[in-house]
């Protein structure tokens, strides 16, 4: 671990003014920022302790939650109110890492935490988000685990959050601060497509902080199921998963959310499939097709043509048991 200045921010005003130093990088819960400076792939300067700032989570005026950045998964996740209006959330939440994990991560942390494409963090691969420029060692390697929705040729890494796939179904608002104000933006917006800049993963400005992330008031969050496919049961990133919330009225689409986690360089939200489903009668013809919408724009590497058949059937299956749920016929 390259030798670095650690600094305890005691408010937000002093974390900013410690991030704006050269070198400088915001500390959560350390459980991937800490990992990747023992690998050398981060090397801080100073570390700015943010852990005792953001920690609660409170109501908005009009019914939805602002949970702060300091709050640590598991609080989110066993939260009453998240638990009863906000339930993917906490089973993508409870879906993602171990148990010591999720007590350590904050939410901030959590938007913030770096692929684990293996070549990543392999200093003896080529790889363009840790030396821009260097080439990619997954394109031809190993890389079932890799995207196949806007990736590029620079990178096809895939985003590790369970928590984030949730988020973008909620059309959750990422509040973030700086030295010259704060600025809102919408979790789907908030991280990246690889391009030709891997290595730029959101879209902070430098020294940029996350204070909060807000749930608005949504009917459809109270109907909702994450879902998550992965190698083994527990403590394994996705293969694929879906973040589905889905409204219906007299056997049709009211109104519906759906994410997907695994198979794209950010949390990745289904648009085409949302603007399939909308309107429409909730069949399992309808929910097949809207899949098959999203996933028109898949590409397979070697490795992983199988997640593009395994994401359409994981977002009918999903929508389908919604659909069951409320009572609505198939
Ligand atoms: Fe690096 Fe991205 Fe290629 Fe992985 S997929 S080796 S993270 S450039």
């Amino acid at each position: 671990m390259t030798p670095f200045q650690y600094e305890r921010a005691s408010d937000v005003g002093a974390a900013l003014a410690a991030g704006a130093r050269a070198g400088a990088q915001y500390l959560g819960g350390g459980t991937n920022l800490v990992d990747l400076m023992r690998e050398t792939i981060e090397h801080p300067d100073v570390l700015v302790d943010v852990t005792g700032l953001s920690r609660d989570i409170e109501e908005t005026k009009g019914g939805g939650l602002r949970i702060g950045a300091g709050v640590k998964n598991t609080a989110v996740a066993s939260d009453r109110r998240v638990r009863e209006r906000f339930p993917l959330l906490t089973q993508a939440i409870l879906a993602g890492a171990s148990t010591q994990i999720r007590n350590m991560a904050t939410v901030g942390g959590n938007l913030m935490q770096r692929t684990r494409c293996i070549y990543f963090y392999d200093d003896a691969a080529r790889c363009n988000k840790r030396n821009p420029g260097e080439g990619c060692d997954a394109r031809d390697g190993f890389n079932r685990n890799h995207a196949v929705l806007g990736a590029s040729e620079s990178c096809v890494a895939t985003h590790p959050s369970d928590m984030c796939v949730a988020l973008a179904a909620l059309d959750a608002v990422v509040t973030v601060k700086g030295r010259t104000g704060s600025r809102e933006i919408p979790l789907t917006a908030f991280h990246r497509l690889p391009g030709d800049t891997p290595h730029v993963e959101t879209v902070l400005e430098p020294g940029e902080l996350i204070i909060a992330v807000t749930l608005p008031r949504n009917r459809v969050a109270s109907r909702s199921q994450y879902r998550k496919v992965r190698d083994r049961a527990s403590y394994a990133f996705a293969l694929v998963s879906v973040a589905a919330g889905l409204e219906i009225e007299g056997g049709m689409i009211k109104d519906v959310r759906l994410a997907l986690g695994g198979v794209a360089h950010k949390p990745w939200r289904a648009e085409r499939a949302e603007a399939a489903l909308r309107g429409g009668r909730a069949t399992e013809t309808a929910f097949r097709q809207a899949a098959e919408a999203e996933l028109s724009a898949a590409h397979a590497l070697r490795d992983n043509s199988f997640k593009i058949e395994l994401a359409k059937r994981v977002i009918a299956d999903t929508l389908g048991k919604l659909a069951t749920a409320s009572g609505a016929a198939k």
